[in-house]
């Protein structure tokens, strides 16, 4: 086993709102040049900083919008988001928790601050990640997965200095609920300050961490604070992290998706007539319907 080092730090510029709601930086594709294809299966990370939003009667977020060709992943670190979509889907996500959209041949759907959450204002956290489906799977029937925090896979490193969560895929022997259309892992690590913890994937696997609070070092050398995005070299396998402060950290790993990639807005696929397509069959009204 050989260590994996990270290639290059990120300490994401600019953030813009997505609708109302999400003040967030887009860590991937980005502006610092990250390609989808370079992060896949991994092609889109919009990461909503602590930010406070002060009371609103009126839950702000984003409305009515498609997707096409992939999965949406959303993270409630803090805050609270509720959604509906046109198979009659929705709920909330609760803070720690996750939602898993399988938008796959199409989806209407709509994000917003949960209704009472709103009402009180608070500091909301958030990620949004977008997983690649496999050309086979881009035209599968949507589906959703609400998966709750108690859900999720629990390691408990020793001497109570931390937990792994696994969302998807493995640490260790601990498996996590959500179920994947090609190998990856998300997890969360919540480390006590000094903390330490291995985490091993296939070199092949793009391989990447963004720190949500504190601080840690990498392989003992490389320093990644708060909010920043640690990509890693597609060179050996396993790595270390420290928290040098109590710390939260999202991990993904996954093998990438060895695909053509056409995106335009909300859709995602493999060429560009795919693109017309999604576009023909939403003006066509064939995403369903779903009211503002
Ligand atoms: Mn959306």
């Amino acid at each position: 086993m050989t260590t994996r080092q990270v290639e290059q730090v990120i300490n994401p510029a600019g953030k813009h709102f997505v609708g109302d709601g999400f003040l967030v930086h887009n860590i991937i594709p980005g502006s610092q040049g990250l390609s989808m294809q370079r992060v896949s299966p991994f092609i889109m990370l919009d990461y909503n900083a602590p930010h406070y939003f002060p009371p609103s009667a009126t839950p702000r977020g984003v409305g009515v919008h498609p997707h096409r060709g992939f999965e949406t992943v959303t993270i409630a670190y803090k805050g609270k988001v509720e959604h509906h979509d046109s198979s009659g889907g929705g709920g909330v996500i609760g803070e720690g928790d996750v939602q898993w959209m399988t938008a796959a041949s199409g989806v209407l759907h709509k994000e917003f601050h949960e209704k009472e959450w709103s009402k009180k204002g608070g500091d909301f956290q958030m990620v949004q990640l977008w997983v690649n489906l496999p050309a086979k799977d881009k035209m599968s029937k949507p589906k959703y997965q609400a998966l709750t925090n108690a859900q999720f896979g629990k390691y408990s490193l020793p001497n109570d200095s931390g937990v792994i969560e696994v969302i998807a895929g493995s640490y260790k022997e601990v498996t996590g609920p959500a179920s994947t259309f090609t190998p990856l892992h998300l997890l969360n690590a919540r480390l006590n300050r000094g903390a330490k913890a291995e985490f091993s994937f296939p070199a092949n696997y793009n391989t990447a961490l963004l720190v949500l609070e504190g601080n840690i070092t990498v392989n003992g050398k490389t320093l990644v604070p708060a909010n920043n995005f640690a990509l890693f070299k597609n060179e050996g396998e396993t790595f270390s992290i420290e928290a040098n402060e109590n710390s939260i950290v999202l991990l993904l790993s996954g093998e990438p998706i060895n695909e053509p990639i056409a995106h335009h807005g909300p859709f995602v696929m493999n060429t560009k007539q795919e693109i017309l397509e999604a576009f023909d069959d939403f003006n066509k009204g064939k995403f369903g319907y779903l009211e503002d």
